[in-house]
């Protein structure tokens, strides 16, 4: 099996003690029937507090909602315990993130993590390949449409990429490809509806993102506080154009082909849009005055983003909703606002 992924994944290492947002708390953490199985079988005192943890196939979070297992040095004790190879699946794998094409693998390593947001914000975005020899195939597909997928990825990769194009521009672009390869999947509720503009279409983005359920309780504060501050916003600066174009290139390697499965294209295409602008606005909003963001600060200001969004399932699916369907999002109407946000004018393309 041939495993695509970006290069920079490679270099992934979680930093464990030293990570101030650690996947260990905040979220549900299930175990799966193996983990569970394997679990119930060790012995010692150790074995006893495992058991103690667990109920229904997932740990027993504590009051302010951190594994049980997540030490005060902000480590694992199963992992000191047992080893890494008795962390359950979903410990041995965030914020790894994997999809089938029957026999391409692909994946990388998630937004949503703070030592992953940095080296995604930190790296050209590059593709590599390499053999996987011992997993087998998965997932059935159209091989036209697949085709087609991986040509309009490569076409948006390319753009984005490329320094000549402004990133207003080559986002522009994106949108529509998206929108002409949903043309070919035929999805009626994506395409058939009226353009309209808002007169204060970022603060409309903004209403968005109120809606949906708040994961971190500092977020909806954050954004509100943002919010407050576009007026005074300074302008959008070049400073910023290579974490945009990196976070664009993630969202579009991890959702583009997901189409094959959903035909979804155009919905995955401007979540991705709509992120490009939004976080660019909470980079300005966010600055302290005469100030830009730093580096820290915008991956930062990245992983929250993705922590609110694609790594709620519910959220997701409440936003592809909206894009597909909303008038707001038709298409001519989000490359205004890129236009208004990055102060090109795509609508020209
Ligand atoms: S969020 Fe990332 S860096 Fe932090 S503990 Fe989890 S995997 Fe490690």
């Amino acid at each position: 099996m041939i495993y695509r992924t970006p290069e920079y994944c490679r270099d992934f290492r979680c930093i464990a003690g030293d990570c101030r947002d650690s996947c260990c708390k905040g979220w549900e953490i299930d175990i799966d029937s193996e983990t569970a199985e394997k679990y119930a079988e060790i012995g010692g005192e150790f074995g006893e507090r495992l058991r103690r943890s667990i109920k229904n196939n997932s740990f027993i979070l504590t009051e302010d909602e951190r594994c049980p297992f997540l030490n005060t040095e902000g480590l694992c004790d199963i992992y000191i315990n047992l080893g890494r190879e008795s962390l359950c699946c979903i410990c041995s794998e965030h914020p790894r993130y994997f999809e089938w094409f029957g026999s391409v693998k692909e994946g990388g390593t998630g937004l949503c993590c703070e030592a992953s947001a940095e080296l995604i914000l930190s790296r050209p975005f590059t593709l590599c390949e390499e053999e996987v020899p011992d997993e087998e195939a998965s997932g059935e597909y159209d091989g036209e449409l697949f085709s087609l997928l991986l040509e309009a990825r490569e076409a948006m990769l390319s753009a984005v990429n490329d320094e000549n194009i402004h990133i207003g521009r080559a986002l522009g672009q994106i949108v529509d490809i998206a929108e002409e390869t949903q043309q070919y999947i035929e999805s009626p509720s994506a395409l058939k509806r009226k353009v309209y503009y808002e007169n204060d279409t970022i603060r409309e983005i903004f209403r968005c993102f109120y809606e949906l359920e708040p994961i971190d309780g500092s977020w909806l504060p954050y954004i509100k506080k943002c919010e407050e501050a576009l007026i005074s916003a300074p302008p959008y600066s070049e400073e910023y154009t290579p974490y945009i174009r990196r976070i664009v290139s993630y969202f579009v390697f991890r959702y583009v082909m997901k189409s094959v499965y959903d035909g979804r294209i155009l919905g995955y295409t401007l979540f991705t849009a709509v992120s490009a602008v939004f976080i660019s606005w909470l980079f300005r909003c966010g600055a302290e005055a005469e100030k830009l963001c730093s580096f820290g600060e915008c991956a930062l200001i990245a992983k929250n983003y993705s922590k609110e969004t694609e790594y709620c399932e519910e959220n997701m699916e409440k936003l592809l909703e909206l894009f597909e369907t909303e008038p707001f999002f038709a298409t001519e109407a989000i490359k205004t606002v890129i236009a208004k946000s990055f102060g090109e004018n795509v609508g020209e393309i």
